[in-house]
């Protein structure tokens, strides 16, 4: 029923009040995964996406985009250690081509929004360019791009529209960029501000920092990474000051003013109760993330809502309207790409995929996560306050170990690393591991498959180490 254009996908006029299987709305990484999952069990599906390309968030302005950037600032600390390292040739001029870069990075992302189109199609999933609004709670409403809305009914509805960034409402906020503007920059600032220290402000404010502009990062508190264990957040902090990040703490931006379209903008700002200025070609909100409901007419259904926005399901991703599901950013619970597809392939699964499946969920314990940062940080499991607070202090041991990664012997500035393992119980059950060091994005997935399975200290002192490594610290740890 979908065509090809190289505009996109557009619906077929023989699209008119159909009934489905399955109707999925939102093609990014939950709503792809769990109609292609279906489909592949037999199910009628049909996808809708409002944009004129697939992938979501996660392929067109989230993951994807952000990790070539972190490569390209990961190109750039090695080419600055490359002379300790005995290359005495490279040094010249390391000067970041943002523009041709970006155009290589677009591409790239473009070739992944039609291999998504392919797999669709492979899959014998219809889908269909346009917005999706509930008529009621079991028939969907959509606006193609051109041409008139029309219906389809689903015997099962899917809602994975994902989210988009909050910005504050302040005087002059039209002047700062958010994420979705980070991926649109088409030159790179020479000062830029970044407000908020989640994920997506520490990352982007690496990014740029590594890449060589002048980097300030706005905190409302005396901390990043709030929600993290100290271990990484008070390292992180520390090695992103000694780097030459400026971390403005216990602050309140108030106004943004600019004078001429393209001029600096000077960030008005309160700090520990004072005011104070700062000027800067950019400045980037990185508050938060809201779910994307606007467009859904919710209120047309019977479907919850909670004080954030975020669609309310149960453990098995059911709304309050049967037949209705929800998952990914818009019911809020860890908003991942991996999580929102383990979701929706587990949903489908358990819909169309008979008794073997009738159970199917995603348990949302022990998820692993990174922050993509300078150098990376990766965490599983409760935090030592977290295990604290859940067994009790008598109950909780904790193991730390701090040292110089073996890769800077050989050069002056050492990036520091540091692990911290949370256990508990008699049989020192692993209840979290806390990574901060070069490589721990690619250490922890082992690990999170460990803890899983319910490791013990002992399972992990019994693996023999890898040397010379980062990782063996974690199994040798005292
Ligand atoms: P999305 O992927 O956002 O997909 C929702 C889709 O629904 C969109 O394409 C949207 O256009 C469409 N839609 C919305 N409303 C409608 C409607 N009414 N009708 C039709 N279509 C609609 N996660 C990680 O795991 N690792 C990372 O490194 C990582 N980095 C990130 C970096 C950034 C800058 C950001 C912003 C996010 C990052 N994330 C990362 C988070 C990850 O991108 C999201 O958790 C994930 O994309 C959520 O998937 P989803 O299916 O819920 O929604
Ligand atoms: P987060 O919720 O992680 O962080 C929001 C930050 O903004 C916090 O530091 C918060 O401060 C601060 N903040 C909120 N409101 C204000 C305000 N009015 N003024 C100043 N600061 C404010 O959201 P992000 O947008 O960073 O990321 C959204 C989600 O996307 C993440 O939770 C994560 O799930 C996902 N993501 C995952 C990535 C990965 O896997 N590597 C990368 C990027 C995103 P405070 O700490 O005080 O609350």
């Amino acid at each position: 029923m979908a065509y090809i254009s190289r505009r996109g996908f557009h619906a077929s006029t023989r699209a008119m009040q159909q009934m489905y299987d399955y109707v999925v709305i939102g093609g990014g990484s939950g709503g792809l995964a769990s109609a292609r999952r279906a489909a592949s069990r037999g199910a009628r599906a049909l996808l809708i996406e409002g944009q004129h390309r697939l992938g979501g968030t996660c392929v067109n302005v989230g993951c994807v985009p952000k990790k070539v950037m972190w490569n390209a600032a990961s190109i750039a600390e090695a080419l600055h250690n490359a002379k300790q390292y005995g290359f005495p040739n490279v040094q010249g001029d390391l000067t970041f081509d943002w523009q041709q870069f970006k155009s290589k990075r677009d591409a790239y992302i473009q070739r992944l929004n039609g291999i998504y189109e392919r797999n669709l199609n492979n899959d014998k999933v219809e889908h269909v360019q346009g917005w999706a609004s509930f008529k009621n709670n079991n028939t969907i409403t959509i606006q193609p791009p051109e041409g008139n809305a029309f219906e389809v009914q689903g015997k099962h509805i899917l809602v994975a529209p994902g989210g988009h960034p909050i910005m504050p409402a302040i005087p002059g906020a039209e002047h700062a960029i958010s994420s979705d503007g980070f991926f649109d920059l088409e030159q790179q600032p020479k000062r830029v501000a970044v407000v908020g220290t989640g994920y997506i402000g520490i990352e982007l404010a690496g990014i740029f920092n590594t890449l060589g502009t002048q980097t300030t990062v706005f905190s409302r508190t005396q901390h990043i990474l709030r929600s993290f264990d100290p271990i990484i957040r008070d390292n992180l902090l520390k090695e992103m000051q000694s780097v030459g990040v400026n971390v403005a703490f216990d602050t309140k931006v108030q106004a943004l003013v600019r004078d001429s379209p393209q001029g600096s903008i000077q960030v008005q700002y309160e700090a520990n109760g004072q005011p104070a200025s700062l000027e800067v070609d950019t400045v980037l909100w990185a508050t938060g993330r809201a779910p994307n409901t606007g467009k859904l007419n919710l209120a047309a259904t019977a479907i919850e809502t909670n004080k954030r926005g975020h669609i309310v399901v149960d453990d098995y991703q059911n709304t309050s309207v049967p037949g209705v599901y929800a998952l990914g950013d818009v019911a809020g619970n860890y908003e991942l790409t991996p999580v929102a597809i383990a979701a929706g392939r587990r949903l489908a699964d358990r819909l169309f995929g008979g008794p073997e499946f009738k159970d199917a969920k995603l348990n949302y314990d022990n998820i692993p996560t990174v922050v993509f940062s300078h150098p990376t940080a990766g965490t599983i499991g409760l935090t030592e306050q977290q295990a604290r607070d859940t067994y009790g202090s008598d109950n909780v041991k904790v193991y730390t170990s701090r040292f110089t990664n073996m890769y800077y012997a050989m050069l002056e500035h050492k990036e520091p690393t540091a692990y911290k393992l949370v256990v508990t119980g008699p049989k020192e059950k692993v209840v979290g591991v806390h990574l901060f060091g070069l490589g721990s994005d690619e250490i922890l997935q082992g690990f999170g498959v460990a803890v899983n399975m319910g490791a013990t200290k002992k399972d992990f002192d019994n693996c023999i180490a890898i040397h010379p490594t980062a990782a063996e610290e974690l199994v040798t740890m005292r």
